[in-house]
């Protein structure tokens, strides 16, 4: 009995010492990884390049072909395993000509406005000029019914709400007047719809992002104003409730055509053939940079390969830096990337993304098992040294959402979004707003946290 105690006695010893190696370890290499980031980091300067030399880049436009051709060469600048081209079919929309937009409640003088129009939408054919009806909601939508709507341009005034500290969840609470408010509109005989801008800023920018018409509507168009706009046109239909709206769009759909995911590998040594991966969207929209949206998660997911391989890391499960395109307008390349995966049976053990924005990295959300959520908790202490301490269930990334299955655990980098709705899906998105620090901070912490999957075997937990 004395013997059994000692021994199981000294197995708890050995145990712990190994495991207080394997923490002392997993501490220094997790301090590499941000040392090697921080200090020889490539992403501030890819990025650069991604939104200067190309710029915006819609999928199904020439610069997403430009992107595609950019990402390649980039990761091929890499010591990867290997780096491959997926083809994914995109739409194609365009948006045409600058976007005029002005209201007027006195004859010879107008307010012009700042305007752009939502994705998808269709052109004005020339100026399409009426009265408003502003509404907050569909309900009131409905209350007015087609007697009052019927001819006229509806004016979506509903702003984000302010009180969700989490400006991700305001936005989703808003997103719906963007998707579905068009169509809506039509269906009470509207001629054109108008919303404000998704964003928490005061200021003259207008902020785009895809609208999904009814096939059963008829199709309007659709445009967002900038919120300091939105605001002045609220206050002068107060006063002139007969005001006219104008609008001049001439966008144009086009069939849809053939792009790419980019993908960069570095091969697994113990398990080459199930997957964790890294991503972002390679598109964005098509004004500003598409700098925070979503080229920081572009540039952030082939540092972590870089930085693995500049410090001659050899991963047990094979890692893959996935260069999603058509996040914006139909999630094509995530849907491709799983269905491919799906029928080619390849395994994915844990996918991670960056989409929102380049800011200072906070923690990661987490869709997966109990088992892999408290095996995330479990690793708060590595982050502590680098304030990440947001490790909670919930959202993860559009791209990589379509991977969902009870064995994949998905991630999703949680930033500090205070300010992400200030640039999100306009002019202001741009290279110049995104910090070279805090971009390299975010890369840095979704490569610790693929260090810490590969090492763990999360597949193996309930
Ligand atoms: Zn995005």
């Amino acid at each position: 009995m004395l013997k059994l105690f000692f021994s199981l006695f000294a197995g708890t010893l050995v145990l712990t010492t190994n495991a207080q190696d394997t923490i002392s370890r997993d501490s220094a290499f997790i301090r590499s990884i941000y040392e090697e980031v921080l200090t020889n980091g490539e992403c501030f300067e890819n990025l650069r390049v991604l939104c200067k030399d190309i710029g915006n880049r819609l999928a199904g436009s020439e610069n997403a072909d430009k992107a595609i051709v950019w990402g390649k060469q980039t990761l091929e600048k890499y010591p990867l395993s290997e780096v491959s081209l997926m083809p994914v079919e995109v739409p194609h929309w365009v948006r045409g000509k600058q976007e005029v937009g002005y209201f007027s409640f006195m004859p010879d003088s107008i307010q012009v406005v700042a305007i752009t129009a939502l994705g998808g939408s269709v052109g004005t054919n020339g100026i399409l000029t009426s009265n408003i009806v502003e509404v907050k909601s569909f309900a009131e939508l409905k209350e007015l019914g087609r007697e009052k709507v019927e001819g006229k341009i509806v004016f979506f005034n509903k702003a984000m709400d302010a009180m969700l500290i989490n400006t991700g969840a305001a936005y989703g609470g808003a997103y719906e007047i963007r998707g579905s408010g068009p169509s809506e509109a039509a269906r009470y005989g509207a001629v054109g719809c108008i919303i404000r801008s998704l964003t928490l800023a005061e200021d003259k920018y207008a902020h785009t992002g895809g609208t999904i018409y009814n096939d059963s509507l008829p199709r309007i168009p659709a445009a967002a104003l900038s919120s300091v706009d939105a605001r002045a046109l609220s206050q002068a239909l107060k006063q002139h409730p007969n005001l006219t709206f104008s609008f001049d769009m001439n966008c144009e759909a086009f069939p849809r055509k053939m792009q790419a995911n980019v993908i960069g590998e570095i091969k697994g040594s113990v398990y080459p053939d199930q997957y964790i991966i890294v991503g972002g969207h390679l598109d964005s929209w098509d004004i500003g940079e598409g700098a925070h949206d979503d080229g920081t998660g572009i540039v952030q997911s082939i540092e972590v390969l870089r930085a693995m391989s500049a410090l001659g890391y050899k991963p047990r499960y094979s890692i893959r830096a996935v260069l999603f395109i058509n996040e914006e307008f139909g999630n094509d390349g995530g849907e491709t990337y799983a269905r491919y995966a799906k029928e080619n049976g390849i395994t994915h053990v844990a996918a991670i993304e960056s989409d929102g924005g380049g800011f200072t990295p906070r923690g990661f959300g987490m869709e997966g098992t109990d088992g892999q959520f408290a095996l995330l908790e479990s690793w708060a202490p590595f982050f502590d040294d680098y304030n990440l301490h947001q490790f909670r269930r919930g959202h993860s990334g559009v791209d990589i959402r379509p991977l969902k299955d009870d064995r994949v655990a998905l991630f999703g980098l949680i930033v500090d979004n205070q300010r992400y709705f200030d640039y999100h899906h306009s002019n202001n998105d741009r290279f110049e707003n995104v910090n070279k620090r805090e971009l390299e901070m975010g890369a840095a912490s979704m490569a610790a946290l693929v260090y810490l999957l590969d090492q763990s075997g999360i597949p193996v937990l309930p």
